[in-house]
Formats: C-alpha cells, sequence, structure tokens
C-alpha cells in the first residue's frame, strides 16, 4: 500500500520551517498532498490562488508533492484522498501541547489515520507565519523566511 500524507495548514504563508518539514518528510511518503485548509469565517492574508501557486513553484519538478485546498474536516480531506497520515511539524511545547490535543481528536474520529510530527530545523524554529504576515503588512521584506515570496499576492 503506497504511503500517503495529507500536510495540512493555513499556509499563510508557506515558511522555510514548512518547506523543511515537507523535504523531511519526502524520504518517508510516496505522495504528500499540502493541503490549504480554507475556513470561510476567517480571511486570509495572502490569496487562496496565490498560496497554491506559490507552494508549487517550491515542488515543480518533484512528482510526489501535490497541492489542494479544502473545506471539510481533515480527515474526510485524508479519506477523499486515501491518505492514511497526517502531516505536522513541530517547532516547541506550545505546538506539542495544541498538535496532541488535535491529533487526539482526529483519532478518535478516524483511529485508521496515524498522525505524524517532525521536527523542524533549529534555523527555522522561530518562523511563525502570523509574525512573518505582520512583518509583510508592515512593508518589511519576508524573503529571509519565504522561499519565493514575490509570487504571493496579498487579499485586499
Ligand atoms: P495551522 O493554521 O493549521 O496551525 P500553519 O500553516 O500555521 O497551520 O502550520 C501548519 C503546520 O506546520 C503545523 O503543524 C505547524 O505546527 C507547523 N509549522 C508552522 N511553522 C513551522 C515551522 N517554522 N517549522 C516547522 N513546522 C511549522
Amino acid at each position: 500500500m503506497k504511503k500517503i500524507a495529507v500536510f495540512p495548514g493555513s499556509f499563510d504563508p508557506f515558511t522555510k520551517g514548512h518547506e523543511n518539514v515537507v523535504q523531511k518528510a519526502l524520504n518517508l511518503f510516496d505522495k504528500i498532498i499540502i493541503s490549504i485548509g480554507v475556513n470561510s469565517t476567517k480571511s486570509s492574508y495572502y490569496s487562496l490562488e496565490s498560496r497554491k501557486q506559490h507552494i508549487l513553484s517550491l515542488f515543480e519538478n518533484n512528482p510526489k508533492i501535490s497541492v489542494q485546498s479544502y473545506q471539510t474536516l481533515t480527515t474526510e480531506f485524508c479519506k477523499e484522498n486515501k491518505a492514511n497520515y497526517i502531516l505536522r511539524g513541530l517547532r516547541d511545547v506550545k505546538d506539542f501541547e495544541y498538535e496532541r490535543s488535535i491529533s487526539h481528536m482526529n483519532h478518535v474520529l478516524s483511529p485508521e489515520i496515524e498522525t505524524v510530527f517532525l521536527i523542524t530545523a533549529p534555523e527555522y524554529i522561530h518562523l511563525n507565519s502570523s509574525i512573518i504576515r505582520e512583518v509583510g503588512k508592515n512593508g518589511g521584506v519576508i524573503d529571509n523566511f519565504v522561499t519565493n515570496a514575490k509570487i504571493l499576492v496579498l487579499t485586499m
């Protein structure tokens, strides 16, 4: 059976930390679906289409990777795509507490789907999408934190 993982997130934007998690995961899975969760009550800073194009640009030569958006429960999205793993990144204890709760919830919903956590390389531990958004909003350059940042387009 092929090992298919869904890597869910807001990716607003997709940072070098996320990129590092995917690079590490490529050794573990046959296919990784980077999945942008769309929440109708939460507006995003960068447009959905540009977030998709941005992530695709980072992995365009890799047939193992695809990018999709979804609006359902993550576990339902996994089933629709025959994914038996959820991939998540961990930076620190705060991430761990939060991620543990989500993974327990997902386990109750769909025990056949296993969550796999990868710890990001130390140089990316400080990268946080919401802080990077603040830098962007205030006119700062985000190229040190996001590869190919020029592809991203603001929603307004
Ligand atoms: P969410 O809105 O689901 O938290 P994010 O886009 O913020 O989505 O993050 C998606 C996943 O990537 C989460 O598992 C998060 O902990 C992880 N992550 C975020 N930033 C980093 C980073 N710098 N290094 C490694 N993992 C990260």
